[in-house]
């Protein structure tokens, strides 16, 4: 459609000039004008660094204030093991006798995920796996100041979910060719993504609403700058797809403009 993609650029700063966005600055210092910025990026780096402290509601003031420490599903690791899984279901729940000691937490139960199902994901004959746990985002930064125990607690994490698994599929251990360890850490520097922010009160049934209507957030003092995705309430892929869509939608509409779609 005529976009440009430009990787490994960070955008640092939103600009704006009289109360209106007109561009960004990347990390590298490059500006881009603009007459409209949407931002997708982590809610707490859209709203705590991009703009002026100004423009953010109390809400938002008061949502960033409050860090969640536990991460859902924060914790991913991965194996490629010379075996193949396609007769076991595609999500395995494994309820160990025997609980193992993850990240500080007792775990009863491994969650596993069977890709066997996507025949691109593994050569013939064998298969990805992935289990998957909740953390805590504060062990893992704290960890990660100390490159040699991070990259230890990786590995130990690794071996004990596939002794667990062994339990069930016999030989898997043996099998296992590849390793992959993602923490929050991980997540953080590929994605920019971290940990949630704000407690219960701080989302009210309008937000939620808008959320599941897939409108972008805006905000009163701060024309032409549109938020979108998962940290304003964007569900999942298909959600914050929308909310993008429909941000474009809204623009044409400013500029007087067809909205044509497939
Ligand atoms: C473990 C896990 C499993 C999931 N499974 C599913 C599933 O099965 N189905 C489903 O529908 N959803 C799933 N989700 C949810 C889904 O992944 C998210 O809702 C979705 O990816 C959010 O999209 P987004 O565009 O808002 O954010 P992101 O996907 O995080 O995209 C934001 C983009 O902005 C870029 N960015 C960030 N900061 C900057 C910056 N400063 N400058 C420039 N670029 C920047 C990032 O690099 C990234 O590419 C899952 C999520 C997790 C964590």
């Amino acid at each position: 459609l005529g976009g440009e993609i430009l990787y490994n650029s960070s955008v640092e700063r939103v600009i704006e000039d009289s109360g209106k966005v007109v561009g960004v600055r990347l990390e590298n210092g490059t500006e881009i004008s603009a007459n409209y910025v949407i931002s997708d990026a982590y809610g707490y780096d859209t709203f705590m660094k991009m703009i002026d402290e100004r423009h953010l509601t109390d809400r938002l003031r008061s949502m960033y204030s409050k860090p969640i420490d536990r991460m859902m599903m924060g914790l991913h690791v991965s194996f490629g093991v010379n075996m193949d899984l396609s007769d076991k279901p595609n999500a395995i729940s494994f309820f160990l006798d025997e609980p193992i000691e993850i990240a500080g937490d007792n775990c009863s139960i491994i969650n596993l995920l069977n890709y066997s199902y996507d025949k691109k994901l593994a050569p013939k004959g064998k298969t990805s796996i992935k289990a998957m746990y909740d953390t805590y985002y504060s062990y893992w930064e704290e960890l990660s100041k100390d490159q040699k125990k991070y990259e230890e607690e990786k590995a130990i994490i690794a071996s004990r979910t596939i002794e667990a698994i062994e339990r069930f599929i016999p030989g898997i251990g043996e099998a296992v060719e590849v390793t992959d360890v993602a923490t929050p850490i991980t997540t953080e520097r590929f994605t920019s993504n971290a940990r949630g922010y704000g407690s219960k009160e701080d989302f009210r049934l309008r937000d939620t609403l808008k959320g599941f209507l897939n409108k972008p957030m805006t905000l009163k003092s701060l024309k032409n700058f549109f938020v979108i995705g998962h940290s304003i309430g964007g569900t999942n892929l298909y959600g914050c797809a929308a909310m993008g869509r429909n941000t474009i939608r809204r623009i044409c509409k400013m500029e007087h403009r067809n909205f044509v779609a497939s």
